[in-house]
């Protein structure tokens, strides 16, 4: 569901958006960091807003990381941010597996990366796959047909350098065949930046092929989705219009704010620019843009 607003408008007076809310979540890659660069200002920025009183939470829908391991790149750079404050989608992913009481004697197998299966072991499920089926070949004899384990109940899939046609068609199999599997994806960006040079095919690339193979919709975890906007809310006890949401992506920061009923402020710090903002092909409009989070620091009112 989106809202329609109007225009965004250039963030002014800063202070009076800090004031208006309790919380912060923001987007990691092209917010906090890109690729593994702290973006300028952002200790300065984050350490004002804490000695303000207000709750920082972050938000990736990066799945290859656990909170853990994101606590670790959080720490390289130098910044002061808890295991407990990071919800990255591979997080997500364990987190809905819980909400819905996913049986413990049951298995998720996994088209992804590490910080999937460390956030399901966490979280004491039983898994099967990850990067450990990247090197699976099928040979296709006459006759030949590919064993699934029936005791898989749930399919996770996220982004995967080790994406292969094994792993399509075990997963295929499992959702198709296992009574009541279901289908998780972690999210469904179609392009992610790797490298600055370029874009690069994204989470929704390996998720497309699941949809292409069983012609089901999956079940989305990460931004835009609500999930984890309902679990923060929860979690924190915060009312969703005292959050103001933190993104460089149109299609799934703003609009995971948007749907969250959350007040929205796009940075142009990562892959958005003001042309693609103001773009009469562009329907998400932000409360709020700026440059980048350091703004907080030099926008006061006139
Ligand atoms: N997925 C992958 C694989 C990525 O590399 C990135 C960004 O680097 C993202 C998703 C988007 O992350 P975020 O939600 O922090 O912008
Ligand atoms: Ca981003």
């Amino acid at each position: 569901v989106t809202k329609a607003s109007a225009s965004a408008q250039p963030l002014k007076n800063a202070d009076e958006l800090i004031d208006s809310v309790e919380t912060f979540i923001f987007d990691c890659d092209g917010v906090i960091w890109k690729g593994d660069k702290l973006i300028d200002g952002v200790p300065e920025t984050l350490d004002m807003l804490r000695s303000k009183g207000k709750r920082l939470v972050f938000v990736t829908n990066n799945s290859t990381k656990s909170r853990k391991q994101y606590g670790k790149k959080f720490e390289t750079l130098g910044l002061t941010v808890t295991e407990e404050e990071i919800f990255a989608s591979s997080f997500a992913a364990a987190a809905y597996l819980k909400s819905i009481d996913f049986p413990k004697d049951k298995k998720v197998y996994v088209v992804g990366e590490d910080g999937i299966l460390k956030e399901l072991e966490l979280a004491g499920f039983q898994y099967l796959g990850g990067p450990e089926d990247g090197g699976k070949k099928i040979e296709l004899k006459p006759g030949f047909l590919m064993e699934h384990d029936k005791d898989v109940g749930a399919v996770v899939v996220g982004f995967d350098r080790y994406f292969n046609y094994y792993k399509v068609q075990y997963g295929t199999l499992c959702i198709r065949e296992n009574p009541g599997c279901l289908f998780i994806a972690t999210n469904r960006d179609a392009v992610t930046h790797l490298t600055d040079a370029q874009e690069w095919a994204g989470g929704g690339s390996m998720v497309g092929a699941f949809v292409g193979s069983t012609q089901r919709e999956p079940l989305v975890v990460g931004k835009p989705s609500t999930f984890m906007m309902d679990y923060l809310a929860n979690k924190f006890g915060i009312q969703k219009s005292q959050i103001c949401m933190v993104g460089d992506r149109l299609d799934t920061d703003i609009l995971f704010g948007q749907n969250g009923g959350c007040k929205t402020l796009l940075v142009l710090s990562g892959v958005t620019s003001l042309s693609m903002l103001q773009s009469p092909n562009n329907s998400i409009q932000p409360d709020f843009y700026t440059n980048k989070i350091s703004d907080f620091l030099s926008l006061k009112a006139a």
